[in-house]
């Protein structure tokens, strides 16, 4: 009999006595790739409600039941980071999603800036890299991938109370850090290959709670670029002390 190795998230309450339906393609993963069979164990996690140990209690090529056992981690939950980027290639784009949900990131939100080359990008399946992501560092929270929007107009509607860490290249180099500032709610923001333009700058430079900030003396590429600016924050301002 197998003990819970294998982390799934599912979309459910999860509670004391639950039993949790499976869907086909969980079931197939299950049963069909994992080979799990009747009164194997999982863990659980839906995002909200902690992890919880399962087995199962029915077995199906295109379904299931989990019953629930018992509560083996409580919710945790990120600090409340938004990591801003610029999709780039995809590989390097899954990378960037991958990596955030690892690091703790709350929310990861593609933007379109002037020298972004993609137009589109395929929401459903960066989120499932989030999901994944989360099954495999045993975090109990998933990052939410919001839709590409605009930088320009998700800078017009910022909210009041978030700081923004502006990672600009120009400053490669510079001894601009992230320093004394305070506040709990940020979002980093991470540029395309091709950088931020000119008028792009001026702007984020001219907004008060944009704090510029150089990741060293080298340029680095954006999905670097986005892993170093994760790290930096989580260790200055993060859950990691
Ligand atoms: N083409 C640009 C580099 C873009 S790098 C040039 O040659 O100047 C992609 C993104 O990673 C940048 O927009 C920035 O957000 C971040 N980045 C890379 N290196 C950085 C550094 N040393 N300091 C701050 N941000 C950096």
């Amino acid at each position: 009999m197998s003990v819970a190795k294998i982390r799934l998230y599912v979309e459910h309450p999860l509670g004391q006595g639950q039993s949790v339906p499976l869907s086909r393609d969980q079931a197939h993963y299950l049963f069909g790739v994992m080979r799990l069979g009747l009164g194997d164990q999982v863990l659980l996690f839906n995002g909200q409600n902690g992890e919880w140990r399962a087995s199962v209690a029915e077995a199906g090529k295109r379904g299931g039941t989990l019953e629930i056992l018992e509560q083996t981690a409580a919710q945790r939950m990120p600090p409340d980071l938004w990591l801003l980027f610029a999709p780039i290639k995809k590989a390097r784009t899954d990378f960037i999603v991958e990596k955030a949900a690892e690091m703790g990131a709350a929310r990861i939100c593609p933007v379109q800036t002037e020298f972004t080359n993609a137009e589109r990008i395929r929401r459903d399946r960066l989120q499932s890299h989030a999901v994944e992501a989360a099954e495999q560092c045993g975090g109990t929270f998933v990052p939410a991938v919001c839709e590409l929007q605009r930088l320009d107009r998700l800078l017009a509607d910022w909210p009041d109370d978030r700081q923004l860490m502006f990672c600009d290249e120009a400053l490669a180099g510079a001894s601009e850090t992230l320093g004394s500032a305070g506040g709990s709610k940020w979002a980093i923001l991470i540029g395309p290959e091709g950088g931020f333009s000119p008028a792009e700058r001026t702007r984020l430079q001219s907004l008060d709670f944009a704090h510029p900030v150089s990741l060293g003396p080298r340029i680095l590429r954006a999905d670097t670029a986005a892993v170093v600016a994760l790290t930096v924050w989580q260790q200055v301002l993060g859950d990691w002390s």
